[in-house]
């Protein structure tokens, strides 16, 4: 799941932080065609709820830490996978796309 354009494989597919590149710099494919809407957003949300939920509730069941480390531990871990599986799930949203509107031509 590299960051990279879907049919070269060279040029930068972001241009910020999740921003698409209106097109690849290196062969100039167009990719304002491949917007991968909400879907990698809605992967995140189901991976990253169900990891957080199951680590809370097993280091709750097996330590008993105090509430204060729970609020301490579980946002930096939410936010840490979040923005650890956003970018390589969005790229691969936008792979899957040019490599179906590709084969469908
Ligand atoms: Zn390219």
């Amino acid at each position: 799941m590299s960051a990279r354009c879907p049919r070269c494989r060279q040029g930068a597919l972001f241009s910020g932080l999740l921003d698409v590149n209106p097109e690849c710099p290196s062969c100039g494919l167009d990719l304002r065609a491949h917007d991968a809407g909400d879907g990698p957003a809605i992967f995140v949300i189901f991976i990253v709820g169900a990891l957080s939920v199951i680590g809370a509730l097993s280091l709750e069941a097996l330590f008993e830490p105090p509430y204060w480390l729970h609020f301490l531990i579980w946002p930096i871990v939410v936010i840490g996978l979040t923005l650890a599986l956003l970018r390589p799930l969005k790229a691969k949203f936008v792979d899957i796309q040019y490599r179906r509107r590709s084969t469908a031509l």
